[in-house]
């Protein structure tokens, strides 16, 4: 019976456009993906938790397909979302970390629909997966991706950093408005269960005491409208709709507070629901394990695109079907500890088994053991040669590791750091929210456990430099500096500590290591060549002047400085052509004028000299 239903599914969302003239067009389904952040399958009511109420999830649930055993591939935001959008595991698609651009190389589910004529829009609900800053690459596709304003006034993080999820669904339902003729592929992103836990009332008043479960509720709220307004648009019916969760939340298990370290199910284990056009799909159930890269060709499966030849999953179609469908195997990925000098994670996930590696490798029997506190790790365990054979077909399958990948195996084991990444998590919410003194004491905490932490150290230097404590500040950033010789920007904050500490010859040589590391920094070089200025170094100065005119051949900073450095040279004509220039086009910069009058004052031109002089006096007055 069930094999039939798939059977006319696969007609009803594959079979091309009718010969028959007399036979009506239909439509191709639209698709409805909606994924929410941080959201761990064990805490939806319809995957049995008591402690959250989440109608809206359960009722599509009752309307569609459920699986028990979805996992993601990355604990990691973008790296997760390009993974559901292109089918892809992150080391193949490469963005492995927050604003890594995606190539053009891989092709993304909006592109491919789009291609077919469905209109795409994405609304995002936090600025982590903005395509202008953190998210480069991920709009491609997408007719309309709503990103975050370049610039607000607000300081609190709605609207700035982040949009409650009623706030994401309006805006996708007033694009729906706008543009009803379909097919449509539209993504919606509900960050609220990110940390930190805020529902808005009444679930903050409920849920008192609980706030991600609390937060969890309040998405579902968003969920529960967004598809009322599908209803009520009679697009739901033929809809193909995918919800499903980027990655979980660690909630204090192994020590992990949030998410992004490690490979444990706390985090990887999410949701998937997928409701189809067919009415006999109606509550199924599947338990076999499958990945957030079978979303993709699901999707493509089920409107009756041709996939792409590069892809990591498979479609789950035919497992709805199966009397007893076979598990997938899970490739997990994390390079987040990377960013911290950790080591990379790299996991296997098998129905009963996961293997992790890392500098201490771990093994569990996920029948005995779901919580995954008995690690089984050792040479003679029989299930660990199977377990490794498999991971290396995985790893064949990957690109060559990247530099990365090498320095991990002599880096720290991240479970050896946790308490350290946690701070380091709260400290950047503090910091997010402007709560400096908290995230000090979050930093100087992490740098008691860790001394060497470099982004402590960075940190807490750009924490002092914000402050003006430009020793202070010096002093952490140099030790940056010592622990990751290869950070530009330490090198250049470092720079920027010393030259406003007055200390010019240690300034110059933190810009110029800064600068080797990363040429193209125009601030960086415009702040060197201000240094040569003040070191009497007036050549140096000039070259950096020219350097950064070459990128920005009006950049009026680079003017002034080359001016005020031929000056210094007592090249008194070679400056005046530009500095006159300046005072006609920016005639109330008084600091270009008193440069002006320097210039005359050095020809000899003493009247045009006391004029300008004059001028920048009264400018400087106002
Ligand atoms: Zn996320």
């Amino acid at each position: 019976m069930k094999r039939f239903t798939l059977f006319l599914l696969a007609i009803v969302l594959t079979a091309p456009a009718c010969a028959q003239t007399s036979a009506p067009r239909r439509s191709p389904p639209d698709v409805y993906l909606i994924t929410i952040d941080t959201l761990r399958a064990d805490h939806v009511g319809c995957y049995g938790y008591r402690q959250v109420e989440t109608p809206g999830l359960d009722a599509l649930a009752a309307d569609g397909v459920r699986f028990t055993q979805a996992f993601t591939h990355s604990p990691i935001t973008n790296t997760s979302h390009i993974t559901i959008l292109t089918g892809l595991l992150p080391s193949v698609h490469g963005v492995t970390d927050f604003g890594v651009p995606l190539s053009p190389q891989h092709v993304t589910a909006a592109e491919l629909l789009k291609k077919r004529g469905y209109q795409t829009a994405a609304f995002i609900g936090a600025v982590i997966l903005d395509s202008s800053t953190l998210a480069p690459g991920l709009d491609r596709g997408f007719d309309f991706y709503d990103n975050f304003p370049a610039k607000t006034e607000t300081k609190q993080r709605w609207g700035r950093v982040e949009r409650r999820g009623m706030e994401v669904v309006a805006h996708a339902e007033s694009w729906f408005e706008k543009h009803r003729t379909g097919p449509h592929f539209v993504w919606v992103h509900l960050y609220d269960p990110h940390d930190p836990y805020e529902p808005p009332p009444p679930f903050s008043e409920k849920y008192k005491g609980h706030l991600y479960n609390g937060e969890i509720a309040y998405a579902d709220s968003a969920v529960a409208h967004w598809i009322a307004f599908l209803k009520k648009a009679g697009v739901y019916d033929n809809a193909i709709i995918v919800v499903t969760g980027d990655h979980g939340e660690g909630l204090g298990e192994h020590g992990e507070e949030t998410h992004g370290l490690f490979l444990y199910d706390s985090t990887l284990h999410v949701p998937l629901i997928l409701k189809t056009p067919a009415v006999a799909h109606h509550g199924t159930v599947i338990d076999a394990q499958v990945r957030t890269t079978d979303i993709l060709p699901t999707i493509l499966s089920a409107t009756g695109v041709a996939a792409p030849a590069e892809l990591n999953g498979e479609s789950l179609l035919p497992l709805i079907d199966e009397p007893a469908p076979a598990s997938r195997e899970l490739f997990g990925e994390t390079d987040y500890p990377l960013r911290w000098g950790w080591a990379p994670l790299r996991a296997l996930r098998a129905e009963n088994t996961k293997l992790i590696e890392a500098p201490r490798p771990e093994l569990y029997d996920l029948q005995a053991d779901p919580k995954e506190l008995k690690n089984l790790y050792a040479p003679d365990v029989a299930k660990l040669q199977a377990m490794q054979a498999e991971m290396a077909k995985w790893k064949a399958k990957l690109p060559p590791p990247s530099n990365s990948g090498k320095r991990g195996e002599t880096l720290p084991d991240p479970k050896d750091k946790i308490e350290v990444q946690n701070l380091l998590h709260n400290a950047m919410l503090a910091s997010d929210d402007d709560r400096s003194s908290d995230a000090r004491q979050f930093l100087e905490k992490a740098l008691q456990l860790d001394g060497n932490s470099p982004t402590a150290l960075r940190q807490l230097g750009e924490l002092e430099l914000a402050g003006g404590d430009f020793t202070k500040a010096a002093v952490h950033l140099k030790r940056a500096c010592e622990v990751r010789p290869d950070d530009s920007t330490a090198a250049f904050e470092l720079g920027e500590a010393l030259e406003k500490s007055g200390d010019w010859p240690g300034a110059r040589d933190a810009l110029e290591s800064s600068l080797k590391l990363a040429p193209s920094q125009m601030t960086a070089r415009l702040l060197l060549g201000h240094v040569y200025l003040q070191l009497k170094d007036a050549k140096n100065a000039a070259d950096q002047f020219e350097a950064a005119l070459l990128v920005d051949s009006n950049n009026s900073e680079g003017r002034l400085g080359l001016a005020e450095a031929r000056i210094q040279q007592s090249d008194f004509a070679g400056a005046l052509p530009d500095l006159e220039a300046f005072a006609k086009s920016d005639p109330r910069n008084a600091a270009a004028l008193r440069l002006l009058a320097h210039a005359y004052r050095g020809l000899g031109r003493e009247q045009d000299a006391k004029r300008v002089d004059e001028q920048a006096v009264t400018l400087e007055k106002k």
